[in-house]
């Protein structure tokens, strides 16, 4: 079993470590990182709980699986009385009233947040470079980009200094810094875990999701986070999955498996890439896996279309932030100018670019011809998803068009950066449960399924790593 929470669990109860001693050492190599991936640590927070964690095993009680656990969170969930800043001036100094639910699932089993992690501002981006606290860096090669937005989330997990992050994803943000990075890390199906207390960027597509370095914690960390909640009502029940599902042994033939050959032809994929996915495709057939070459739109109708549809909620989304009733404030004689000045001063260029391409979608004498063009076509994309999964168990493809470009490359030109997320922003629009597998390409390969069918994301991604190990 390789997972990380399991291990320290095993040591916290074995006495190898105590809670103070693991939460001191995890909050002192994020203070002595040159990756830059903490806004904040949460010091006062995480010792008080160590100390009662400490104080039980003392006592001889039992201790549950997650209790003491260091995880991380990405700056964009609310953690009552601690800070919440997006990565943004607006709300450097904003604290939260409340608890996400995710976050306070994971707290009920006792896990101990440590850091309010580095990502893209308002989850604008897909490297950690449009962030005020600066660059977060690559876990691998520090000139290289952490991948974005929840690129600290990542680094972290990776580095070792969390056991876990949540991170969240609209359109890629968890699985293309874990591609990035070299972890696991899980879209659900949209409304499997709540996004109450998740900063909205664009609503029907916002997702919360775990980043960690085995299968057996995202599933883990899938059970504790995931169903019903009064607060969301997208949010759904699900069932639990078991562990036995990606512990007994895996048969290739149990999956039928399709992959989209447009995808593969895309003239903006890396050549290694590419490579290298082709060449899994042949092991899997040489497995007595069935694999199905499969026809999809065009990564740029897809990613024209989720940029439409992200601009225009985060556009809305962010209309609440004007300075009246969260983060900075600047007055001025008229109540516009004080609008006009709070915002144009406090939201990143990136982030600018994108309420002003949101209003421009919904705007009068365009909704029609950009907005609602856009709705119609997600309505073929999630039904070409139908009927591709009668046919196929899983869908492959590779997480990102590159790899890992240098740091200050990406933020010359941002529709290249618009454009790398071809792979993943399909899928969110369908609303599908998405994994990236570290494995197999240099920045990982992308396992999806239809809506509800984490069970077998997880069982093929278990296959992969029997196969590929
Ligand atoms: N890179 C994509 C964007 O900037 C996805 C971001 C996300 O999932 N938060 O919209």
């Amino acid at each position: 079993m390789s997972s990380e929470i399991v291990k320290v669990h095993e040591d916290l109860k074995a006495g190898k470590i105590s809670c103070v001693q693991l939460i001191q050492e995890r909050l002192k190599a994020l203070k002595n990182s040159s990756n830059n991936t903490a806004n904040y640590l949460l010091t006062e927070f995480a010792m008080e709980r160590a100390s009662k964690v400490d104080e039980k095993i003392k006592n001889g009680e039992e201790i549950g699986l997650f209790e003491g656990i260091p995880f991380g969170i990405k700056d964009v969930y609310l953690l009552q009385g601690q800070y919440a800043s997006a990565s943004s001036d607006f709300l450097r100094n904003y604290k939260s009233p409340y608890t996400a639910t995710a976050i306070q699932k994971l707290l009920d089993a006792g896990a101990i947040p440590i850091v309010k992690e580095n990502c893209d501002s308002f989850g604008h981006g897909s490297s950690t470079e449009n962030t005020v606290f600066g660059a977060s860096k690559n876990a691998l090669n520090e000139e290289l980009v952490a991948g974005g937005s929840s690129g600290g989330s990542a680094v972290n997990v990776a580095k070792g200094y969390t056991v876990f992050s949540i991170g969240g994803d609209t359109g890629g943000s968890i699985r293309q810094p874990a591609g990035y990075n070299k972890v696991y890390g899980l879209k659900p199906t949209y409304g499997r875990i709540s996004r109450y207390g998740l900063m909205a960027y664009a609503s029907s597509t916002d997702c919360v999701g775990p980043i960690s370095k085995s299968l057996e914690d995202i599933l883990l960390l899938l059970n504790v986070m995931s169903g019903k909640d009064y607060h969301d009502q997208t949010s759904f029940e699900s069932e639990q999955i078991s562990l036995g599902v990606i512990e007994k042994q895996i048969r290739g033939n149990e999956f039928k498996i399709g992959y989209y050959k447009n995808f593969i032809e895309n003239k903006a994929l890396d050549p290694e890439l590419k490579k290298d996915f082709i060449k899994f495709i042949e092991t899997l057939k040489s497995n007595g896996v069935e694999v199905k070459e499969l026809d999809f739109f065009d990564g740029n109708i897809l990613v024209s279309t989720y940029y439409m549809l992200a601009m225009a909620e985060t556009a809305s989304n962010l209309a609440r932030l004007d300075g009246t009733n969260y983060g900075v404030r600047h007055s001025s004689d008229s109540l516009k100018e004080g609008y006009a000045i709070t915002r144009s001063e406090n939201f990143t260029e990136e982030t600018k670019r994108r309420i002003v391409g949101g209003n421009q979608v919904l705007s009068h004498g365009h909704a029609e011809e950009i907005y609602l063009k856009a709705r119609t076509l997600r309505e073929q994309i999630k039904e070409q998803f139908d009927k591709e999964f009668t046919e196929v168990d899983i869908i492959l493809s590779p997480v990102s068009t590159g790899k890992p470009p240098k740091i200050g490359e990406t933020l010359k030109d941002p529709l290249a950066m618009y454009l790398s997320d071809a792979y993943t922003v399909g899928f969110s629009l369908g609303g599908l449960p998405t994994l990236t597998s570290p494995l197999v390409t240099e920045t990982g390969i992308q396992i999806t399924s239809a809506k509800g069918q984490e069970e077998k994301i997880l069982k093929f991604a278990k296959y992969i790593k029997d196969i590929v190990e």
